[in-house]
C-alpha cells in the first residue's frame, strides 16, 4: 500500500529565536507539496514560538517522559508537549538510547505516555556498526522494535517507525538501497505481526545521512514512507529538496 510520504526534520540541539525565519522558510516552502506530510522537530523550549510562527505546520518534540506529571526535574510530559503546540515527537532516538541509556522498556513507556494523550509518535530503532557488520542487523533491530512498541495503538495518534542505522547518522554514509528494502520489509512484517491491517497503514521512515542528492533514490525504496532527516532539516534551502523528492516518487514505482 502506497502510503502519504512524511518527511521529517530533527534540528536536535540547534535552534534559537534568531533561527524562526528559517522555521518560516520551510513551512512556507512546504505548502507547495501538498502531497507530503512535513513536521520540524524543535527543542523543547522553542515548540511554542515555533508553532506560533507557523499556524498550520506541523512542529513536533524530540523526546517525552513516559510519566503525566510529578517529580521529574528538567522532563517534559506529552502534555505539556501538546500544550506547546507539538503534534508528535520522537521517542528512542539513538542519541538518547545511548548518551541517557534509554533502555526498549523506557522507551515503550514513552511511546505509550504520547499515544494515550493523543500526541503522534516517530518511534526509532537502529543497529550499530558491529551489528551490521557481524551480519545480525536485521534480527538486533526487529528485536529492538518488538521491545518498543506499544502493547496497543491507544487513540487517533499516530505511530510511525524510523529506521536509523547508528553508523549513517551524520556521517554521510547510507546502507545500500538492498538494504534498506530489507530492513522495511522486516519492520512491516513485524508491525502486521503486531496490529494487523493497522501495521500496513503505518509509516516508515528512512534516517540517516538523507540529503538532497540521496532522497529520491532513498524514496523510491519499497516500504520507505519518508524520512527523518537531522542536518539536512536546518536549512529551507537543503530540507526542501528533499520533500520535493519525496512529493516527486510518489504514485512512481518502488525499488522492491
Ligand atoms: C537524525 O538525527 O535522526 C539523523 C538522521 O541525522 P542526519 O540526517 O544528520 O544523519
Amino acid at each position: 500500500m502506497a502510503l502519504k510520504k512524511l518527511v521529517a526534520g530533527n534540528w536536535k540541539m540547534h535552534g534559537l529565536s534568531s533561527d524562526l525565519g528559517e522555521v518560516r522558510a520551510i513551512a512556507a516552502a512546504a505548502q507547495d507539496y501538498p502531497n507530503v506530510d512535513v513536521v520540524l522537530c524543535v527543542p523543547a523550549i522553542l515548540i511554542e514560538r515555533a508553532a506560533r510562527a507557523v499556524p498550520g505546520f506541523a512542529i513536533g518534540g524530540q523526546d517525552v517522559h513516559s510519566e503525566e506529571k510529578g517529580a521529574h526535574t528538567g522532563c517534559t510530559s506529552a502534555l505539556m508537549l501538546l500544550d506547546a503546540g507539538a503534534s508528535l515527537t520522537i521517542v528512542g532516538h539513538s542519541e538518547r538510547r545511548e548518551a541517557q541509556r534509554e533502555s526498549d522498556d523506557e522507551v515503550k513507556a514513552k511511546v505509550e505516555a504520547a499515544l494515550s494523550v493523543g500526541l503522534g509518535v516517530i518511534l526509532c530503532v537502529g543497529e550499530s556498526i558491529e551489528v551490521r557488520e557481524r551480519g545480525d542487523a536485521v534480527a538486533a533491530v526487529v528485536a529492538q522494535l518488538e521491545g518498543s512498541l506499544p502493547d496497543t495503538l491507544a487513540g487517533e495518534a499516530e505511530l510511525a517507525i524510523a529506521y536509523e542505522p547508528i553508523w549513517a547518522i551524520g556521517t554521510g554514509k547510507i546502507p545500500t538501497t538492498g538494504e534498506i528494502a530489507e530492513m522495511h520489509a522486516a519492520i512491516r512484517g513485524k508491525l502486521k505481526e503486531r496490529y494487523g491491517s493497522d501495521g500496513d497503514a503505518m509509516r516508515i521512515l528512512y534516517g540517516g545521512s538523507v540529503k538532497p542528492s540521496n532522497a529520491g533514490e532513498i524514496f523510491s525504496i519499497a516500504d520507505v514512507d519518508g524520512a527523518l532527516v537531522g542536518g539536512a532539516s536546518l536549512k529551507a534551502a537543503d530540507f526542501i529538496p528533499i520533500v520535493a523528492a519525496a512529493a516527486a516518487v510518489e504514485g512512481a514505482d518502488t525499488i522492491a
